[in-house]
């Protein structure tokens, strides 16, 4: 898929938008990956009935970090973060489907695992904000951007028989 037209797995080009077919860039950090945190925050997209289009482990350095983390340059837990994200390696994925950026950061949780929901991933297993164990985009522009920097290779594209029990 390039651009803004993602093709659906029914058939026909859709555009993006929050409300139809998507794509969400989902990030286990290090913490997470220590924790042995990887199964269980996949399990979630996964039984929600999202469709797995990349996985990856990986080990990015500073530089890839400064451009995913851009946008928050000027903040001064901005040092501090690199270093946390660089401490080890992550599990990188995408997940595609219905809403998928809305809904995904709703599984998350808030950006403060404090004010986040219990039965969210930050709520369950998170304390403190600078350990967070989990990316997620949080918005259809901000996912196609995280996807083009960390998949470069591009990912999968299959059909799924199951999203006919998925969706309506
Ligand atoms: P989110 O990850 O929920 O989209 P942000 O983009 O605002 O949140 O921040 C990116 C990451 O930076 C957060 O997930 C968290 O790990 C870290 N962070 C944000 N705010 C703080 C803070 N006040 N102190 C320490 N780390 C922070």
């Amino acid at each position: 898929p390039e651009g803004m037209l993602f093709e659906h797995e029914r058939g026909g080009l859709v555009e993006f938008s929050n409300d139809v077919l998507s794509r969400l860039y989902i990030m286990v950090k290090p913490d997470g990956v220590q924790r042995g945190l990887v199964g269980e925050i996949i399990k979630r997209f996964e039984s929600k009935g999202f469709k797995l289009i990349a996985l990856k482990l990986t080990a990015p350095g500073k530089a890839h970090l400064e451009k995913h983390y851009a946008d928050l340059k000027e903040k001064k837990f901005f040092p501090g973060l690199i270093e946390y994200m660089t401490s080890g390696p992550v599990v990188a994925m995408v997940w595609a489907g219905k809403n998928v950026v809305k809904s995904g950061r709703v599984l998350l949780g808030e950006t403060n695992p404090l004010t986040s929901a219990p039965g969210t991933i930050r709520g369950d297993f998170a304390i403190d904000i600078g350990r967070n164990i989990c990316h997620g985009s949080d918005a259809v522009e901000s996912a196609e951007h995280e996807i083009a920097l960390w998949f470069p290779e591009g990912v999968a594209q299959y059909d799924r028989a199951v999203d006919a029990w998925i969706y309506e």
